[in-house]
């Protein structure tokens, strides 16, 4: 039977990519994210190939989130996998410097919005008995770097929740994973440093990430046969062996 995928963050980046991929080979998309015209543009994309629905909300408005899961037509409203991948980072500054307002919404996205996303879909799994949940973390929440504090405190908590589902949940059969990656050239560092033009320089002088190669590895993860969970997968471009030390030719 065809299953049906909600995937936050879908407007850009590893989200997008991931809706691609789901796609191709006929899985019913969930598309979410706060830019509408870009979830218009996804869903004529892809409406050849599967079913779509768009959702338009802020992950850290906790009555938006409900609001907006609670409002999916009949044929959307089974969601088998969800994606809580909609985050990003904001600002990268030391502690003493730091802004208040990318603190919050670091916080409020990666972690919380992840929260309030994930207990508006998991009642019906419990119920069902089943289902996949992955939760997109990042190399950041397994190893601090200078700057990235609070960035990497949010991907700590994705992975201690992701551990505290995964228990929590095993009673009903539900799979709880994250995938962790390291650089991935999207629109991230766009928004880590608000169009600044030292955007620009992250991805240059390596072959970073591409945000196809974390999609692949998400199908990858959503295909295993029902006895086998990705728990938790770290994936790095190889010219990157540490949050500091990458091999740039520049
Ligand atoms: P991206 O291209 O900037 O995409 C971020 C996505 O999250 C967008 O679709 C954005 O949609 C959505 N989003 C952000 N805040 C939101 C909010 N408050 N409410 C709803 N949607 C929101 O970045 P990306 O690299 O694909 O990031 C995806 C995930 O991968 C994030 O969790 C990020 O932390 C993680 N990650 C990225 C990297 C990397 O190097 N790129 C590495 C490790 C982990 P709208 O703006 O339309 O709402």
């Amino acid at each position: 039977m065809t299953k049906t995928a909600l995937i936050t963050g879908a407007t850009s980046g590893i989200g997008q990519a991931t809706a691609h991929e789901f796609a191709k080979h006929g899985i019913a998309l969930i598309v979410c994210g706060r830019r509408q015209d870009r979830l218009d543009a996804l869903q004529k994309e892809l409406e050849n190939h599967c079913r779509v629905h768009t959702l338009n909300f802020d992950i850290t408005d906790r009555e938006a989130v409900f609001k907006a899961i609670n409002s999916l037509p009949e044929d959307f409203k089974i969601i088998d996998i969800l994606i809580n991948n909609a985050g990003n980072a904001h600002g990268l500054d030391p502690i003493q410097d730091g802004n208040l307002d990318d603190w919050d919404a670091m916080m409020d996205s990666n972690v919380k919005g992840l929260l309030y996303v994930s207990k508006a879909v998991i009642p019906q799994m419990t119920e069902r008995q089943s289902g996949h949940i992955i939760n997109i973390g990042s190399s950041a929440g397994k190893e601090v770097y200078p700057k990235g504090n609070v960035y990497c405190a949010s991907k700590h908590a994705v992975l201690a929740l992701t551990e505290g589902m995964r228990m929590d949940l095993n009673p009903f059969g539900i799979k709880v994973g994250a995938i962790n990656p390291g650089l991935v050239e999207t629109e991230f560092s766009q928004v880590r440093f608000k169009g600044d033009h030292s955007a620009n320089d992250v991805y240059k002088g390596f072959a970073a990430l591409q945000p196809e190669d974390i999609a692949d590895i998400i199908y990858f993860a959503i295909t295993r046969p029902p006895h086998v969970n990705i728990a938790d997968l770290l994936v790095l471009p190889t010219a990157q062996a540490s949050a500091t030390l990458v091999k740039k030719e520049l």
